[in-house]
């Protein structure tokens, strides 16, 4: 089953627990547009490489579509789909005005030099300029595209409009009209999410063993911030495996380390006490340590129907998108462990990237105590929306974030006589 028929499956799921209008149903079942892009760029060494890209726009019933764009060799028009579908799902659970949408570049990044990195986003911003603009689809940054990239994307974008439009884009750098909060809105948006569920479940983070799978920007930001509220964060991993230390671990001197010696997994330095208390793990050993919570904040279907039995964590913060496969969610409900869905957890990245699109439009910059509060109120709002719809269907938190988002769409798609 394809990523998108697994997002598709569990927007059904939902929407039979509240019967959703089925030509509503129908409507989110596919994508409103897709865009499907050749990129040629002249390499440095004088020949031309050909690239493909991708733009898929899901659903703009609440606001212009949003979504980030992915540099992955192996990203695909399923995939991209896919994570469109959430971001129209994602955006109803907060309750901000915008629509989903996602963009794919299938490259890998590592093999570019900084110039063809830059030839291959310009290409590529040309090819969708088109159908982008602040009031039409706002990109952002997701797997392997950064604030330079996003530079890029208002810089070329503006070139064409011949003024200035930074809001085209968002995740830029804060001297390019980016927003203060944005590089780590997604890690403390799930951050306050994982706090409110622990108070249901009365636990302190101070007795809370962690595990993080995934080493980048949500990753990394999110071992910061549950080290600084107490959380004893146990292991950690990137693509190239991880790193498990029984006493705990400094997640600043695993960044450093990671910076310097290209894998977490070597950083033996970070344990808290003693270095010797830390070993090097696969991947697969990362996920089935004994701890309280996992956070996933590598890629999608990384529980499957193959590992979810040997699962110990009692909670899944989901920071990545769709980690989860269908399959999985049936085993880990069986099992008792608590999941708080990609859909809600991962909602502060798009969030503060609408700070940043409204910022950007009002020309007009808030303090970061301000991106704080207002993130901070948006995320608790939205667990408690979900935890009482949780309640009140007798349902998972995935279907119950499903259940929010479902219901907000049908009533502006009824109202707006789609
Ligand atoms: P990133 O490129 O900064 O980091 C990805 C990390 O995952 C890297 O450390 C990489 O080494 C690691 N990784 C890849 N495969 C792995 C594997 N098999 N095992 C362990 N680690 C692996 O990307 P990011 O922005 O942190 O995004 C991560 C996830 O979070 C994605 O699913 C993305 O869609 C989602 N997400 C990100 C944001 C955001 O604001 N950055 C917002 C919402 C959702």
């Amino acid at each position: 089953m394809s990523l998108f028929e697994n997002t598709i499956r569990q927007m059904r799921q939902a929407a039979a627990l509240i019967k959703l209008n089925p030509h509503i149903e129908d409507h989110l079942s596919y994508p409103e547009r897709i865009l499907e892009v050749n990129i040629p760029v002249r390499m440095d060494s004088g020949s031309i490489k050909i690239f493909r890209g991708f733009r898929v726009q899901h659903n703009n019933a609440r606001g212009p579509y949003k979504g980030g764009i992915r540099f992955h060799p192996q990203v695909d028009m399923e995939e991209v789909k896919a994570l469109a579908a959430w971001m129209t799902i994602k955006c109803a659970v907060v309750n901000i005005p915008l629509g989903g949408a996602k963009g794919g570049v299938v490259v890998d990044h590592t093999t570019l030099s900084t110039n063809e990195l830059e030839k291959l986003t310009r290409g590529y911003t040309r090819a969708i300029a088109p159908f982008i603009g602040p009031e039409k689809d706002i990109p952002a940054p997701d797997v392997y595209t950064n604030p330079q990239i996003m530079a890029w994307i208002a810089d070329e974008y503006s070139v064409l409009q011949g003024y200035n439009k930074l809001g085209v884009v968002t995740g830029k750098p804060l001297a390019v009209g980016g927003s203060i909060g944005r590089d780590q809105a997604t890690s403390q948006g799930g951050v306050y999410v994982l706090l409110e569920a622990l108070k249901n479940r009365q636990q302190h983070p101070q007795q809370t063993r962690v595990v993080i799978q995934g080493f980048g920007n949500a990753g990394a930001n999110v071992a910061l911030l549950l080290a600084k509220e107490g959380f004893k964060v146990i292991g950690v991993s990137d693509s190239k495996g991880g790193l498990f230390c029984e006493n705990g671990l400094k997640p600043e001197t695993a960044i450093s380390c990671k910076l310097e010696k290209g894998e977490v997994g070597e950083c033996f330095v970070a344990g808290i006490e003693s270095g010797e208390s830390c070993k090097k793990v696969t991947n697969e050993e990362l996920l089935e340590l004994e701890c309280d919570v996992l956070v996933l904040s590598a890629l999608e279907n990384q529980i499957t129907k193959n590992n979810a039995a040997k699962i110990k964590a009692k909670i899944i913060l989901e920071l990545a998108n769709g980690p989860t496969t269908p399959e999985a969610d049936t085993i880990l409900k069986e099992k008792n462990v608590i999941i708080l869905p990609d859909i809600l957890a991962n909602a502060g990245g798009v969030t503060v990237s609408y700070f940043e699109l409204v910022q950007n439009e009002m020309n007009y910059y808030w303090s970061a105590e301000e991106v704080q509060e207002r993130l901070r109120k948006i995320m608790i709002d939205a667990w408690h929306h979900v935890d009482d719809l949780a309640k009140k269907y007798n349902c998972t938190y995935r279907e119950a974030a499903f259940i929010a988002a479902l219901k907000r769409l049908e009533e502006t798609m009824q109202l707006r006589g789609w």
